[in-house]
């Protein structure tokens, strides 16, 4: 059985203040919720802050970070390398995500590679994929989703999916309030699984499948009441409390 996991993406929003009082107002309003994983993926600034609170807190919240580098060590400036997320508590790393591949020209390939390393030292990638408006229009989707998750099967063979996560953020839906109706959602996650069920079915089935794109605490149900939807990847309505703890229960 999948369990569902919510996840804050934070992006670059935060102060010390704001990590303090984000994460005692989640404590709070997430004690005694059962059922689904959360994580929160502050900027990597404040890992350090985040994890001495969760751990003051003995909070079930798990750390997340929002990108990592392909390299492990050395020359090269203002990277972070997996081992030094791990270093601060976080299991959990987004990688792929669309203001990644479209700010930094992030290539296919290229995450593919952060995917691969994150496995290599024991963390788990949250792999984001998803179209654009223009591919959206064109009738696109399946096949850049496709495109997208292949980079990583067709190098590291369909089990390296094994454990990891795929969030699915239409690139359309994403900090613009036009979220996605969970039935088109529903529709592409299953897209999604059947593409990885033609490798292997058991991936296929095990793998979870968030939804990313303007959740919120009145739509998150609706997404997770779909068969294929395990969970969704936040990222406005994350910077609050009440709201990001409300899609959480959701779940
Ligand atoms: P919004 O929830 O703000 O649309 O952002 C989604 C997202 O990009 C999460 O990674």
């Amino acid at each position: 059985m999948r369990r569902p996991l919510v996840m804050g993406n934070w992006k670059l929003n935060g102060s010390k203040a704001m990590v303090a009082d984000l994460i005692k107002g989640l404590d709070a309003q997430l004690a005694g919720v059962e059922g689904v994983d959360v994580a929160i993926a502050p900027p990597v600034m404040y890992l350090d802050l985040a994890e001495q609170l969760l751990g003051k807190a003995e909070s079930k919240i798990l750390l997340g970070s929002q990108n990592v580098d392909v390299n492990a060590s050395g020359a090269f400036t203002g990277d972070i390398s997996p081992e030094m997320l791990k270093d601060f508590g976080a299991t959990h790393i987004i990688i792929g995500h669309s203001e990644r591949r479209d700010y930094h020209a992030e290539s296919d390939e290229y995450v593919a590679k952060k995917f691969a390393f994150l496995k290599e030292h024991g963390l788990v990638p949250v792999l984001c994929i998803g179209e654009s408006e223009a591919q959206n229009e064109a009738g696109e989707t399946v096949a850049v989703c496709a495109r997208q998750l292949d980079a990583v099967i067709n190098t590291q063979g369909v089990e390296a999916l094994n454990g990891t996560v795929i969030a699915y953020e239409p690139i359309w839906a994403i900090g613009t309030g036009k979220a996605a109706t969970a039935e088109d959602a529903q529709r592409i996650h299953a897209e999604i699984r059947a593409h990885i069920a033609a490798k292997s079915e058991d991936v296929a089935k095990n793998v979870v499948i968030q939804y990313g794109g303007s959740v919120k605490p009145e739509n998150a149900e609706a997404y997770f009441a779909q068969p294929d939807i395990d969970g969704a990847l936040v990222g406005g309505a994350a910077l609050n409390a009440e709201s990001f703890a409300a899609i959480a229960k959701a779940a």
